[in-house]
């Protein structure tokens, strides 16, 4: 809402209990296939088992390499086999999950245990309303994960309960009383949940300021921000999961002209931040260096060939 921070209007929204498809019609980009409802993993104890035991046999190999080196006095474990192991766990994980929220979407669906939060609908600037602006860039961020390879699920402001993936990026914002006010944001929940939180949030800052025109408004981050109630596994069970690391991003103000004229183009913010989720994959190493191929390369590839 115009006039406060959104993040102060109370804490940003949750996701719906049903799962069901983000409203399409909100904010059209073209270039971007409607996003799937969020729906359960299907195999998921199976999978759980497989991992179970592909984490077990990796970490026995491991041990008995070092075991091996210390015996031997041959120094540690080949490089090159380690990389193997990691391409092993990778390829029974499947492939990369991530969680998109489109903040404050579907926000008067939200469950009773967030029922606070129902009228949360988001920020509005000169007949901009910041939830168009979310929907549009995770609508075109999903697209373009979705092109890399990955699994997406969207939910709106109901996080499904206790949603696991590899990572989720909560979308939203910012709207401000003051036109100057400008800039681009994240958070972590805090006290950490996960250890990797910080790693996600480095890797999309660094996309982000290095990719945008947005300056940082980091300055800003507010206790809204920092406790976002859809990272607050232990209060809610509609949360992410204290497994999976989570951040949320204030993608500039639709107060500022500058900062407005960027989110009305939706494709950019979404290229920022789809390039801080590669990092971030790349630095966890649940994909390979050199993954996803750029889409330059995927084209040329088949016709260099004479
Ligand atoms: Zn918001």
């Amino acid at each position: 809402m115009l006039g406060r921070d959104p993040i102060q209007e109370g804490p940003i929204l949750g996701a719906p209990r049903h799962p069901r498809a983000p409203v399409a019609e909100l904010a059209p980009t073209p270039e971007a296939p409607a996003a799937p409802a969020w729906k359960p993993a299907e195999p998921r104890a199976r999978r759980r088992r497989w991992l179970g035991s592909a984490f077990t046999l990796a970490l026995l190999a491991l041990l008995g390499l070092n075991w091996s080196a210390a015996v031997t006095g041959r120094g540690t474990p080949p490089a090159a086999l380690v990389s193997s192991l990691e391409q092993a766990v990778n390829a029974l994980r499947g492939p990369p999950r991530i969680g998109l929220q489109i903040g404050h979407l579907d926000a008067a669906a939200m469950p009773r245990e967030l029922a606070k939060l129902r009228t949360s609908t988001g920020a509005t600037a000169g007949g901009l309303e910041e939830v168009q602006v979310n929907h549009a860039v995770v609508r075109a961020l999903a697209a373009r994960l979705r092109q890399d390879g990955f699994t997406v699920d969207v939910f709106d402001a109901t996080v499904p309960r206790h949603y696991r993936a590899d990572l989720v990026l909560a979308v939203h914002a910012d709207a401000s009383v003051d036109p100057s006010r400008e800039g681009y944001k994240s958070a972590h929940f805090l006290p950490l949940r996960n250890g990797r939180d910080p790693l996600l949030k480095l890797d999309v800052d660094r996309a982000m300021l290095a990719r945008s025109p947005l300056g940082d408004d980091d300055r800003n981050v507010s206790l809204d921000m920092l406790e976002y109630y859809a990272f607050n596994a232990r209060r809610f069970r509609h949360a992410v999961a204290r497994s999976t690391p989570a951040l949320i991003v204030e993608l500039g103000y639709l107060s500022n002209a500058r900062d407005r004229a960027y989110l009305e183009r939706p494709q950019r913010a979404a290229q920022a931040l789809a390039d801080g989720v590669v990092a971030y994959l790349h630095d966890v190493k649940r994909i390979p260096a050199g993954d996803p191929k750029p889409a330059s390369e995927q084209a040329s590839a088949p016709a260099a060939a004479p």
